[in-house]
């Protein structure tokens, strides 16, 4: 599922090929994959308009128009970005095309049709009727905003890492791999970490993210571009942990599977495993 890592790659192929283009036409091939405005009425706001920016927020591509309206894309578990010669027929699982004046064309592509394209008169209205947190990389989301963050809740802080509504952008791999690397079981309850803790979950949270971006999420060999000592490689059930060798164990949560060394990360309440 694309998570931010996967999602700041798209962006910087609609920076590539898509800021600065005209949109000569859109075309909607799913309607039921778009919200926020019908084709034609799509059709009328982004057409002979030239892509102005392309941001991301959480696990969110935002494609800013001139006017700054923008076509916000949800990748649900599979979705993905295309660039290409406008192509016909359009690639496939195409939903959403923009056909670009120079002949390029950006293609959303949702297989499965759980994500959505969203039309918005702004970013920020987007992002507020989404009820999204900060996004996670972003500066501005410091030790302070994350430690505010977790105060005060007692979820398991897997669930709390996941809120898109408190911090905005990683789902259940990448939470796996974050509390991974700083050795916390993911039912440890949030509101029970002491500061040198927090400080160790944002370290790892956020080179964890950036590790992900520079080796390329999503892209074909980008798990064995991982740094040695990533859980991701191992995260099935037969892994083994990186660091220690024990057998990976998978735990259900809100009906998905997550993965979890039970000696690097042992359970609330027991003896952490330090180095
Ligand atoms: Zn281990």
């Amino acid at each position: 599922m694309p998570e931010l890592p996967d999602v700041e790659l798209f962006r910087r192929l609609a920076e590539r090929h898509g800021v600065g283009e005209v949109v000569a036409k859109v075309e909607v091939l799913d309607p039921g994959s778009l919200e926020g405005a019908t084709p034609a009425g799509l059709q009328r706001r982004l057409q002979a308009r030239t892509l102005r920016s392309a941001r991301r927020h959480g696990k969110v591509l935002l494609l800013e128009a001139a006017d700054a309206a923008v076509l916000a894309f949800h990748f649900g578990t599979n979705g993905s970005l295309h660039y290409g010669p406008r192509g016909d027929p359009a690639p496939r699982f195409a939903r959403l095309c923009l056909d670009f004046a120079t002949g390029g064309q950006l293609a959303y592509l949702n297989p499965r049709r759980i994500g959505k394209a969203h039309f918005a008169p702004s970013a920020s209205v987007f992002v507020r009727d989404e009820k999204l947190g900060p996004d996670v990389l972003e500066p501005s989301f410091d030790i302070a905003a994350f430690t505010a963050a977790l105060a005060g809740r007692k979820q398991a802080i897997k669930v709390v890492l996941m809120d898109q509504a408190h911090m905005a952008g990683i789902g259940n791999i990448y939470a796996d791999e974050i509390l991974f690397q700083a050795r916390l079981h993911p039912a440890t309850p949030s509101n029970s970490l002491d500061q040198a803790v927090i400080s160790r979950l944002f370290d790892a949270m956020k080179s964890v993210l950036q590790t992900a971006i520079d080796c390329g999420a999503g892209a074909e060999a980008f798990i064995d571009r991982l740094p040695k000592g990533f859980l991701l490689p191992e995260r099935h059930v037969g892994g083994h942990c990186p660091r220690c060798g024990t057998p990976i164990e998978q735990e259900k949560r809100g009906g998905r599977s997550g993965y979890f060394c039970p000696t690097c990360q042992p359970a609330p309440g027991t003896r952490p495993g330090e180095d």
